[in-house]
């Protein structure tokens, strides 16, 4: 009978797992290669490949033709669930998985490096590698890589190689934070492609930090007896897009350490990006009330509003708002409308009175008019615009243009050149109709 082909290995040298037929491939030379050096490897004790699911050591077998190559269990007792079609769930898939991780070499390198740091640094008590941590209120308990006690909290150092088991993740989160420990997760490396796989998981939940520990952090922790580590982080950005990711290597003594939220950073991100956002909102705040006074000013000013207006353009594009560089560009007579309607009189504009302003658009400009009367309306001018001047006459005009509207709408269509200038100058008036 045909044995089904293992169709995933765990690469015990990197920890990471791959697809058989990557590790085939179809070099037939380099494949023989690979074929004895696995045996080889196998005596020693060491070998190469694991099953995925079981985690027995396998082989490169080729079938009797020598036309196919494919992974065999070295042992093959019927017993893996990949052999038997044993239906697992995705948990106990990713348990096995993680716990393969964790005996490869890579992983078991970065654990003695961990230990010799923190047996070389005083700050540090009750160093332990896998050691058990039993949980003080539920039965449950945990291995972690190495633990130790730092200023009265006893720390679980864990190594991340891969990042794919956020299930894994989440219930270690939890378990520590419980027994009143602290969780420090440990990569090996941290770079733009580990921050795409780790979204929503260590980094995002890390307050955007990430640790390493390599051979240079390795060196200068035995001798600055300090644990050193290099720390990746990202700083946040005026307009939210993900910035560049900034290094740096610090000590450990020197992070604030978060038990509430198991967190552990060099960087404040969060702090950061409150600061950040603050500091927008009052430039926001400023931007808005600088522009509505000097829309009313502009008239009496000598200078050309360009002038003015070559100030103001880089500051809104620095928030994010694709401004016109140039003032012509700018939809003056919507703007003039709806400030008109904001202040209850003509804004910017030689007229004495707000229905004033409504005989103009209703007639004119009609691609204004519906924004206008929006704003007249939120603003809550429409009483008091009604029995302004002649009160007959406007209440003609305005039956006149819902006729009009009525037979032709697309005369009344707002002109939406300066949409998001307005929504930004506007808030309150949004949405726009
Ligand atoms: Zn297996």
């Amino acid at each position: 009978m045909d044995k089904p082909e293992i169709a995933e290995v765990l690469d015990t040298h990197s920890g990471s797992y791959l697809r058989a037929q990557d590790v085939i491939g179809s070099d037939y030379a380099a494949l023989v290669q690979l074929r004895s050096q696995a045996k080889a490897a196998h005596f020693k004790d060491q070998p190469l490949y694991r099953c995925s699911t079981c985690l027995t050591p396998v082989f490169i077998c080729a079938r009797k033709d020598g036309q196919k190559f494919f992974f065999k269990h070295s042992h093959e007792d019927g017993s893996c669930p990949a052999v038997t079609r044993s239906a697992l769930s995705q948990d106990e898939i990713d348990a096995r998985k993680y716990n393969g991780v964790k005996e490869s070499q890579a992983h078991l390198q970065m654990k003695d490096w961990l230990e010799a740091c923190l047996k070389a640094d005083p700050r540090f008590s009750l160093v332990n590698k896998e050691a058990r941590w039993a949980g003080r209120l539920t039965g449950e308990w945990r291995k972690p890589d190495v633990s130790a006690v730092y200023e009265g909290v006893r720390v679980a150092f864990e190594i991340q190689l891969t990042t794919t088991y956020l299930d894994v993740i989440v219930k270690r989160r939890e378990f520590y934070l419980q027994e009143g420990g602290l969780i420090f997760w440990v990569f090996a490396s941290f770079d733009n492609e580990h921050r795409r796989l780790t979204e929503d998981d260590v980094f995002y939940n890390n307050n955007q930090n990430a640790f390493i520990v390599n051979p240079g952090t390795v060196k200068e922790s035995l001798e600055q007896k300090r644990l050193m580590l290099e720390c990746v982080w990202q700083a946040p950005t005026a307009d939210g897009s993900h910035g560049a990711l900034r290094r740096q290597r610090v000590a450990f003594d020197q992070l604030t350490l978060d038990q509430a939220t198991q967190r552990a950073y060099f960087f404040d991100y969060e702090g950061a990006k409150e600061q950040l956002s603050a500091a927008r909102s009052s430039e926001v705040q400023a931007l808005q009330d600088e522009i509505d006074a000097w829309w009313d000013r502009k008239r009496d000013e000598d200078a050309p509003p360009q002038e003015t207006w070559t100030k103001f353009a880089p500051r809104l594009r620095k928030l994010g708002l694709q401004a016109p560089f140039s003032f012509r560009d700018v939809d003056q007579v919507l703007l003039t409308a709806l400030y008109s309607a904001k202040h209850g009189r003509p804004w910017g504009q030689r007229k004495n009175l707000l229905v004033e302003v409504a005989h103009h658009l209703a007639m004119k400009d009609r691609d204004r008019f519906v924004w206008f009367m929006h704003a007249v309306k939120r603003y809550g001018r429409e009483y008091e615009m009604a029995h302004e001047g002649d009160e007959m006459k406007w209440a003609a005009k305005l039956v006149r243009a819902k006729a009009d509207y009525r037979a032709d709408r697309l005369q009344f269509e707002p002109k939406r050149t300066s949409q998001a200038l307005a929504e930004f100058l506007f808030p309150e008036l949004c949405p726009f109709p």
